[in-house]
């Protein structure tokens, strides 16, 4: 019910996707391990809750006219200051500006750092057959050159989830290369079971979705999705 509050109200604003914000509040309702983000309206704001969050921190724009942020000049991450904070915001607010400036701009998100991880993608489309459909691939050149992707249709066991990152042929990456630990294939498993049922419960509300990109942190500490976008029907 939470999520279906959440998506009615960007359709209130005539809206066709959520915002980063609110696609990992809906995330987050749904178990997925996100980054603590939080939307600033004013540089004040921004400083403010930088130091809640905790130093260093990442900042990006949030307008539902930006969907790819970096683009747009869009997000600054490793902020480790006050001072920058302040700069950051100025500088997002002026590149979003001039990239598109009829843009409605919500504010700038702020949120926590994640450490650096093995990047993944986990995302979701709607088949005309099969319904909502899982996607999962390695991040970085095996998505975007090698189309290295493979998919399941919702729901997703467990058994299932880990068949799905041994198939694609980037997968023994995950089994930590280069004298890497390996990676913690048993919460990323998890975490494409919950997606799922997350597409599954809201199947009449999501036309497709991603998660760019999910870091995934040695066994034992888990992942972190660091993107999250839905669009809607
Ligand atoms: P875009 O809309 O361009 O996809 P992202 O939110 O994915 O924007 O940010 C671009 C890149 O910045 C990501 O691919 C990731 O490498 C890095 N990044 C974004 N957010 C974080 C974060 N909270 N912690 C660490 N790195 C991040
Ligand atoms: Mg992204």
């Amino acid at each position: 019910a939470a999520a279906l509050k959440i998506i009615a109200n960007a359709r209130t604003e005539g809206r066709g996707s959520l915002t980063e914000i609110e696609a990992k509040q809906v995330f987050t309702l749904y178990g997925l391990p996100v980054t603590t983000t939080i939307l600033a309206h004013s540089e004040d704001e921004a400083a403010a809750l930088a130091n809640k969050v905790g130093y260093p921190v990442v900042m990006k724009i949030v307008s539902p006219e930006i969907l790819h942020k970096s683009d747009a000049g869009g997000v600054k991450v490793n902020i480790k200051d006050e001072a920058a904070v302040r700069d950051a915001y100025r500088t997002i607010l002026a590149n979003a500006k001039a990239y598109n400036a009829s843009a409605n701009i919500h504010g700038v998100a702020v949120q926590e750092m994640a450490p650096w991880g093995t990047e993944v993608i986990l995302g979701s489309v709607n088949d005309a057959t099969f319904g909502p459909t899982m996607m999962f691939g390695l991040g970085g050149i095996f998505v975007e050159v090698l189309k290295d992707v493979t998919f399941r249709v919702a729901p997703v066991s467990p058994a299932q989830a880990l068949r799905m990152l041994g198939e694609i042929r980037g997968g023994p990456i995950l089994n930590g290369v280069r004298g890497e630990a390996p990676r913690d294939k048993a919460v990323l498993a998890d975490t494409i079971c919950r997606y799922a049922n997350m597409i599954l419960d809201l199947s009449d509300e999501i036309s497709e979705s991603d998660a760019n990109p999910v870091l995934v942190y040695e066994e034992g500490k888990g992942v972190k999705v660091v993107d999250a976008r839905i669009i809607l029907k």
